[in-house]
């Protein structure tokens, strides 16, 4: 995502704690704490410009959403979203998803989101994909058990790529959908670059796994 200097970010997120929360690691384990309640608690990682998670918090009033976003260039636009929208159940973190696990506790998790994740196509940066073993190793302790991760992309190769990374850490295939848009499901919020890239034709894969504990 292209990323722009914005010399207002800092004053802005020092303004909008209560919704970009500074130190995330000190809330490891006391997420609902701070929702005030005992929802569920739902993450999507590489939040972009929030639209996703914003659109799901509306629909899903009774669960907790958090975004983890790595560009803070990035993250204030969603902020502004969440602050537009008047939702309490949304939460941002400005972080490095490959800390994951300092910011949540064991099962603290019932779902995670990655939506349209960088790529990184060069075997080199093979470590760095979101759905490399490493991050999935984090994901299966920070998510309750049957918890889901939820993966939708543009990207046949990292989809293909991907699907066998699942597989090969024993994960289910509870759905695997080579054309997500094909039926209409109004229960599907559309990310920003999903909308981008289905206004343009290209098929959008989803695939719903589960851990096998
Ligand atoms: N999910 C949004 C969408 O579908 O419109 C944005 C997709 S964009 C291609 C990927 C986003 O993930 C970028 O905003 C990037 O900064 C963020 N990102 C990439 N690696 C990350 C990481 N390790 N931790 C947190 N965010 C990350």
């Amino acid at each position: 995502m292209r990323q722009r200097n914005k010399p207002w970010a800092d004053d802005f997120l020092a303004d909008n704690q209560h919704i970009v929360i500074p130190n995330p690691g000190e809330h490891k384990q006391e997420w609902n704490k701070l929702f005030k309640n005992n929802n569920p608690i739902h993450i999507e990682i590489g939040t972009g410009k929030g639209q996703f998670i914003v659109g799901m918090a509306k629909q899903y009033p009774n669960i907790n959403f958090i975004g983890i976003e790595l560009a803070k260039s990035i993250i204030v636009t969603a902020a502004q979203k969440v602050l537009e929208s008047e939702q309490e159940n949304i939460l941002l973190i400005n972080e490095n998803a490959e800390n994951i696990t300092d910011l949540f506790a064991e099962n603290e998790v019932s779902t995670i989101y990655l939506n349209f994740s960088d790529p990184w196509p060069k075997n080199r940066h093979e470590k760095r994909r979101l759905t490399y073993h490493t991050f999935l190793t984090n994901y299966r302790e920070i998510l309750v058990p049957s918890g889901n991760l939820i993966f939708k992309t543009d990207n046949r190769s990292l989809f293909e790529y991907s699907l066998v990374s699942f597989s090969h850490f024993g994960m289910l295939l509870n759905e695997v959908n080579v054309d997500l848009h094909a039926i209409e499901d109004p229960e599907n919020v559309m990310t920003e670059y999903e909308e981008k890239f289905s206004a343009k034709g290209q098929p959008i894969y989803r695939c719903k796994s589960t851990f096998n504990q």
